[in-house]
């Protein structure tokens, strides 16, 4: 048997949110096993920030501002990577918002449409683009960030984990369309990362107890622990894997 091989030399990879949290963590690792980087967001020089960790490490990317709830900017996005890079191998679908924690009979149609057009009207358009130009290449491997909300929605994040559950049926229905291009599809269901997104919970005492007192592992993740998985997925070692959900998340959904 040939040795499992997670090497990601002469592979490019796009990955959204990348300027902080678990876009970041993944970013830096994939860099790390080889990928040329394309990191995203809205932000440029919080991107450029990362950029500099991945070069201290020996590693290489380049950044390109995108709205990912706007499709003229993910076209234009496309359009660059084709001008720059001629090719894309690994999309990592990791940007979201959360713009309203309540009750969802309070939720009105700018929240439903933020929250949607980010959260999984832009992954769809950005796997439609994505897709195109991974065919002209052989192949490749997308990974969608929903969340564990998506399986069992959490009391006030209704709207939020509505968009996380369609992401996980959006990977299955991709991952059978796509499979005779040879682009696999997956989906990365963390728990609770230690984020920006999560200061919320985490930074209060007595929300983060009741979060925690529902994990195993007793406490919260911290974002590298999420990204080895995304790894495994974009690698030739997860070959045989596609339209699958991967939990991480300290066995709360257990
Ligand atoms: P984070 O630290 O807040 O980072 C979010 C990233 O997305 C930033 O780089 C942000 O940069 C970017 N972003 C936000 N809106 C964007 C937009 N419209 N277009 C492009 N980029 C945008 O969040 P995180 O916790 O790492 O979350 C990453 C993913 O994990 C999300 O899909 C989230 O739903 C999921 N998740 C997180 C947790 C958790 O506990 N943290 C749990 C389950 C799932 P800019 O602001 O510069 O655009």
């Amino acid at each position: 048997m040939e040795k499992i091989n997670f090497n990601l030399d002469n592979k490019i990879a796009l990955i959204t949110g990348a300027s902080r949290g678990i876009g970041e963590a993944i970013a830096i690792t994939l860099a790390d096993y080889g990928a040329h980087c394309i990191l995203v967001s809205r932000k440029v020089d919080a991107l450029e920030d990362v950029v500099t960790k991945i070069a201290s490490r020996g590693g290489k990317a380049d950044v390109m501002a995108c709205h990912v709830g706007d499709l003229k900017q993910i076209e234009g996005l496309f359009a660059k990577i084709k001008e720059r890079h001629g090719m894309l191998d690994i999309l990592i679908n990791n940007a979201a918002t959360n713009p309203y924690f309540g009750e969802m009979l309070g939720a009105d149609e700018g929240i439903w449409n933020k929250t949607f057009d980010v959260n999984l009207k832009g992954p769809f358009f950005m796997i439609q683009q994505a897709a195109r130009l991974m065919e002209t290449g052989g192949g490749g491997a997308i990974v969608n960030v929903s969340s564990i909300n998506g399986v069992k929605p959490a009391l006030l994040q209704g709207v939020y984990s509505i968009t996380k559950a369609a992401i996980i049926s959006m990977t299955q229905a991709f991952a059978k369309e796509l499979a005779g291009k040879k682009i696999r599809v997956n989906a990365l269901l963390p728990g609770l990362v230690a984020t920006n997104f999560s200061k919320a919970i985490i930074d209060n005492e007595a929300i983060h107890d009741i979060a925690v007192k529902m994990i195993p592992l007793n406490r919260h993740a911290q974002p590298r622990e999420i990204a080895g998985v995304v790894l495994y997925l974009v690698s030739d070692a997860a070959s045989f894997t596609t339209g699958a959900s991967f939990v991480v998340d300290g066995g709360a959904l257990a």
